[in-house]
């Protein structure tokens, strides 16, 4: 009689677990971003929070004692997956960056399309959020914006893009190696606010740095990805008399 049971209450936990998390969620309609935080006490945030992001850029006041990001990116294999609201690029364990004297592991990166994050009211083309953990589990994205620029293909979407995991919930092992510091830009001036995750839970706590330099893609790769993802980003918040700081 023991054998049953044990499977069930293993049943019960797993279903606890991911009842807790997984209310669906989208960009448009009645599982949009206006009723994030309606759709489960989880994403509470979403709503009621006062650090939320995106937000637009715009009054940075410069702070000279800002030190540029060390960016320790290495090559290596990495995972696309398709999670039905945006193409998540998992990359093994290795590459870092030092900001604000904090060591965070980059985890995942991930794209928007059009950008998230607004300059002085304007869009660009698409965004890319490289996503990093502290070992104490804090959380800083370093964003870049991609503007469409007909000669310059980006080389990690070259080697990404062929391969795009088209099916909701497709995962794909990349032929080429990645370097993800081919999605920087060469200038590495940046703004910084502090804000939250720009998906449910809309977790807070969040540091965010935005480069100020776009990064060129080709049309045929913006076109790739707005074919698959026509609209993925969330509306502008509220700043909330968030001070924005630029580095440069
Ligand atoms: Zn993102």
């Amino acid at each position: 009689m023991r054998f049953p049971v044990l499977p069930v209450l293993v049943f019960c936990f797993a279903s606890i677990a991911t009842a807790q998390s997984t209310a669906h969620w989208d960009y448009l309609g009645k599982e949009g971003p206006l009723r994030w935080g309606k759709l489960d006490p989880a994403y509470a945030a979403c709503s009621e929070g006062h650090e939320q992001s995106p937000i637009d850029i715009r009054n940075a006041r410069l702070n000279k004692a800002l030190q540029p990001i060390e960016f320790h990116y290495v090559t290596g294999s990495v995972i696309e997956e398709n999670n039905g609201h945006t193409i998540v690029v998992n990359v093994k364990p290795g590459s870092y960056i030092v900001a604000e004297g904090v060591r965070y592991e980059l985890i995942q990166f991930h794209f928007h399309h059009p950008a998230e994050e607004t300059v002085k009211g304007k869009y660009s083309d698409m965004e890319v959020h490289l996503v990093h953990k502290s070992a104490d589990g804090k959380l800083a994205v370093v964003a870049v914006r991609m503007a469409e620029d007909v000669a310059k293909p980006n080389a990690v979407l070259a080697a990404l893009w062929p391969q795009i995991p088209r099916a909701k919930g497709d995962t794909v092992k990349v032929t080429d190696m990645v370097n993800p510091g081919g999605l920087l830009p060469a200038d590495r001036g940046y703004w910084t606010y502090t804000g939250s995750l720009t998906t449910p839970p809309c977790t807070e706590g969040v540091r965010w740095f935005v480069f100020e330099e776009e990064l060129a893609l080709s049309r045929d790769q913006l076109r790739t990805f707005g074919t698959l993802y026509r609209m993925n980003a969330r509306p502008i918040q509220e700043p909330h008399g968030r001070k924005i700081e630029a580095n440069e």
